[in-house]
């Protein structure tokens, strides 16, 4: 499949890993917008949120057990924002389900 995000999970891509387990993959965002700014993404191709669905959850769930995990690692004990972008209007890039994580200084409080 030509999804960058996939080639990046198969090391088609390199990244700079930050986390993995058998559903999850975590890596650095090319372009941060935060001090620490990490991409967790589930292994399996979704095409964003608005496609979650109940057979596909699990993934979902591994995903965000996965992300207090990668954020202890990073220091982010003070806290952290966690975003995914949804289609045209929510200016959504790349087409694979993905979840910033965002932290390492106060970040401003609105969001659109
Ligand atoms: P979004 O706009 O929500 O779809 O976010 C896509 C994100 O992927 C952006 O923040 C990009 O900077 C990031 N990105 C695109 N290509 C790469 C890459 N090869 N490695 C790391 N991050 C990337």
């Amino acid at each position: 499949m030509d999804c960058i995000f996939c080639k990046i999970i198969r090391g088609d891509i390199p990244s700079q890993k930050l986390y993995e387990d058998e559903l999850v993959y975590a890596f650095r965002d090319i372009n941060p917008q935060a001090p620490f700014h990490a991409l967790v993404v589930p292994k399996t191709h979704i095409g964003s949120a608005d496609e979650i669905t109940v057979d596909n959850s699990g993934a979902v769930a591994a995903v965000f057990t996965a992300i207090p995990k990668i954020a202890k690692a990073a220091g982010l004990g003070n806290g952290y924002r966690v975003i995914t972008n949804i289609g045209e209007d929510g200016c959504q890039s790349v087409k694979h389900l993905h979840f910033h994580v965002l932290g390492g200084r106060k970040l401003p409080e609105t969001m659109a």
